[in-house]
């Protein structure tokens, strides 16, 4: 690899590059040509980012970059990190670059350098050593500028680095239709990778149990702040480490260990942690389980009513998981008051609509409301509970000391970030076409046949039901799979088969409406799924649709800068 040099030109630099090639080729150099070979005219982008970018992770050690002035070509290779790209228009120029600067790319002009010339000038930068030295130190504080958060990690970790960029490139190229799943903005990312991973800060702003909290504290009354005007609620804990954990802290604020909780039925739509026998719900607490009606599947309030009455709970959760449906917020507090429950609102999947007015708020109607903020509202991983004032100091005291240590500054830096993105006007014209999508997909897999849980969706998600067919849930999640196409199987109302197998799937819009697609989309992909359900044992129909996903993700480009082809 020593003797190898990568080559990059446009349209005006082809007839300069094909000379001095032939002559380094000659010395016995191994030249990696990028481009351009014809002199119609090119982006020089195009070639010189992927020369610069093997040098800059070392897989080349030097680069000429030709175009009319040199100067783009130099630009392009300067933006790569550990790449010192020197325009020399003479060979003094070119010695200066290696003895002072350790230039390991050469740009050139083709139209104001002849190739004599040009010959001279790449023979003294080949044969000019750096001086090192004083020299050292300046270099270095030149690649400093340039050092991205990727590539330390590449150099630290290359193995985990490398498995970073898979995901991405993964994300990128499936089509993602897990109900729960999003895309955050860079932002956002950026927030979640920062120095506040660093700070212990047990307590809350301006109460702290460490020192130092002053800068973060700013962060997490920002993050509060905007919660609050975001749902008009009283009071905003952004503590907790997820949606479980803000709703294992609710329970604990105002439950004893033992009383009763009346939950949406798991199989029907309800979330594990509102009573799974598996889960610390089901274990800790009496748990009565609530569900849909046979005829419509959807929510029998005359049943959560006469449950009610008859089990006294002393919490009523409403909130659900795996339910297409507009929840009746008014109907489950006067039920709540009928009977002195609390009533629990776990907002974890429709926040984005809350927050935009697209969902009827929950809030002022529950006493308290818990939420993920990495669902429709598109912020970090982590969890939220929003309460009246009365229950604020039962909340935070359950949330820290009560099940929490620190918390994750980085993530609260996070969901500030995304409070703000998701007060922009924008983010409800994002909303309304993630409902408008999940109709029109919904539609489309109706009309190639397939039953929908309740017949349609109001939200963001609907269930396939496959309790008609020989398929099962599992089935299709790994043929779906295959074809590039992510989902989750899960139970349907008044599911025959078991919790590992299941009858449905579970499909949502909030990540591809992210990436930009729209209704002409979800026709195409209703048409995509239908034909994987045809027939998800044929493996060669499975791999021609996962060409037809890849082609649809690759007009609508997620994380570009995060993943390239191999
Ligand atoms: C996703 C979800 C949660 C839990 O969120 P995690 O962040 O995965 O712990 C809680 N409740 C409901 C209704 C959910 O859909």
């Amino acid at each position: 690899m020593g003797d190898a040099i990568a080559m990059a030109n446009d349209h005006r630099g082809t007839k300069l590059k094909l000379d001095l090639k032939r002559r380094l080729e000659e010395r016995g150099f191994e030249v990696h040509d990028f481009g351009a070979q014809t002199e119609d005219s090119m982006d020089y982008p195009d070639t010189v980012a992927p020369a610069a970018r093997e040098i800059s992770e070392g897989r080349i050690p030097r680069g000429i970059v030709i175009c009319g002035s040199g100067l783009g070509v130099s630009y392009t290779a300067n933006r790569f990190p550990g790449v010192r790209a020197a325009l020399a228009g003479d060979v003094d120029t070119a010695e200066m670059a290696r003895l002072h600067n350790d230039a390991n790319v050469l740009a050139l002009s083709a139209d104001r350098t002849d190739p004599e010339t040009a010959w001279a000038i790449v023979e003294r930068w080949l044969s000019t050593e750096f001086e090192a030295g004083r020299h050292v130190p300046r270099v270095e504080k030149i690649d400093a500028l340039t050092r991205s958060h990727d590539r330390a990690l590449y150099e630290r970790d290359p193995a985990i680095a490398d498995i970073l960029r898979r995901e991405a490139r993964r994300q990128a190229l499936n089509l993602e239709l897990i109900a729960s799943e999003n895309f955050v903005s860079d932002a956002v990312l950026e927030a979640v990778g920062s120095v506040a991973t660093n700070k212990y800060a047990e307590g809350y702003p301006g109460r702290r149990y460490y020192g130092g909290c002053e800068v973060l504290d700013e962060a997490e009354s920002l993050a509060i702040e905007r919660a609050k005007a975001l749902f008009g609620a009283d009071h905003v804990n952004v503590q907790p480490h997820a949606g479980s954990q803000a709703n294992e802290a609710a329970y604990r604020a105002v439950l004893d260990v033992g009383d009763t909780i009346l939950a949406m039925n798991l199989d029907h739509g309800g979330h594990l942690t509102h009573g799974s026998p598996v889960n610390f719900s089901g274990k800790l607490y009496d748990i009565v389980p609530y569900g849909v009606r046979r005829d419509t599947e959807q929510i029998d309030y005359d049943e959560v009513r006469r449950l009610a009455l008859a089990h006294r709970p002393k919490l009523i959760q409403c909130g659900t998981t795996a339910y297409s449906r507009v929840l009746d917020f008014d109907a489950f507090r006067s039920i709540a008051d009928e009977v002195g429950a609390v009533l629990l609102a776990d907002i974890a999947h429709i926040a984005g609509f809350v927050a935009t007015g697209l969902h009827p708020t929950p809030v002022g109607k529950a006493h308290i409301v818990t939420s993920t903020t990495h669902k429709t509202l598109r912020g970090p991983r982590g969890g939220m509970i929003l309460c009246d004032a009365d229950l604020a100091r039962k909340v935070d005291s359950a949330v820290f000391p009560g099940g929490q240590g620190g918390p994750l500054m980085h993530v609260i830096a996070a969901k500030a970030v995304g409070f703000l993105e998701a007060a922009q006007p924008s983010f409800k014209g994002y909303c309304q076409r993630v409902l408008d999508n999940a109709r029109a997909l919904c539609a489309g897999l109706d009309q190639a046949g397939h039953q929908i849980v309740s017949g349609g969706t109001d939200t963001h998600l609907f269930m396939l039901s496959l309790l008609d067919r020989d398929t099962t849930g599992k089935a299709a999640q790994i043929a779906l799979e295959r074809a590039g196409i992510s989902t989750n199987k899960n139970m349907v109302p008044f599911d025959t088969r078991k919790p590992m197998v299941t009858s449905g799937v579970r499909i949502g819009t909030p990540a591809v409406t992210t990436r930009g697609m729209g209704e002409p989309e979800m026709a195409e992909i209703a048409g995509l799924i239908a034909r994987v359900l045809e027939r998800p044992g044929d493996v060669e129909a499975l791999d021609a649709v996962r060409a037809d996903v890849e082609t649809l993700c690759r007009r609508f480009p997620l994380y570009a800068d995060r993943w390239d082809d191999e």
